[in-house]
């Protein structure tokens, strides 16, 4: 079922996305070579918990161990942050991150280079969030979900990497995932009209190589099947009259 938001639940999500917009920017500051996927779990628990009303809303969702999904380079997503798995030059690791407060959730994601890295790796963060910022600006009233994943589609695929179609966004609110699905492939027109209250994480999740996936032993980590390098971008998005309003943008 479709749960669509009033203006002041609209300014709750917005009161939460502000605080997990400051995590992601923090967790982006701490990010270096050498450094555990389990301390930035652990800094990301800290910063969060240092908000009053504010909850990690990754731990324990479906069971997951963590406060974030930390996937490095050819992982895609829902990577198991872990004391043995270290950062290193030249990585980029993707940092998800989810944020309860007052009752709803907001939904985040960035990828983040490990110093210096390589010219096809730079592109793929530059074009992956060119990306999400297209499908930001497709998500207004006159438009449909497929919309959103048409626009996607084409900045991705105009620069030669590939769409993951196994993973999707979703409607967020006072559950995490809700109704409905936000591919980031499609068809413009197509799918449910745009209405104002709904609110959305759009999350390209864009691969250097093939599109394929598969899962880990662990049951969590989706990584691409070549091996290739996937970047993630994601945003919380409430759907207005005036406009896509990204709940989760970093104030400057
Ligand atoms: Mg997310
Ligand atoms: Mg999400």
């Amino acid at each position: 079922m479709i749960q669509l938001k009033s203006p002041r639940e609209i300014e709750v999500m917005a009161a939460g996305g502000r605080i997990l917009a400051d995590t992601v920017a923090y967790l982006r500051e701490q990010v270096a070579p050498g450094m555990t996927t389990l301390e930035l779990d652990r800094l990301a628990e800290e910063f969060i918990r240092s908000h009053d009303g504010a909850i990690p809303a990754f731990k324990g969702l479906y069971g997951f161990p963590g406060s974030v999904c930390t996937s490095i380079n050819e992982e895609i997503v829902h990577g198991i942050p872990s004391a043995k798995r270290k950062l290193a030059e030249g990585d980029i690791i993707s940092i998800d991150v989810g944020v309860g407060y007052q009752g709803f959730f907001t939904d985040s994601a960035t990828t983040v280079p490990v110093g210096e890295i390589d010219e096809t790796s730079r592109r793929l963060l530059a074009v992956t969030e060119q990306a999400l910022e297209a499908g930001i600006a497709a998500a207004t009233v006159e438009n449909h979900i497929g919309d959103i994943g048409a626009a996607i589609q084409k900045v991705v695929e105009d620069a030669g990497f590939s769409v993951v179609r196994d993973l999707v966004g979703h409607g967020i609110g006072t559950e995490f995932h809700e109704e409905p699905q936000v591919p980031n492939y499609g068809k413009p027109k197509r799918l449910m009209r745009l209405t104002p209250g709904l609110t959305i994480a759009i999350e390209p999740m864009v691969n250097v190589g093939s599109p394929k996936t598969r899962q880990l032993s662990d049951r969590w980590t989706i990584v691409t099947v070549d091996g290739a390098r996937s970047a993630h971008f994601e945003h919380t998005v409430a759907i207005t009259e005036e406009g896509p309003r990204v709940l989760t943008r970093p104030q400057r």
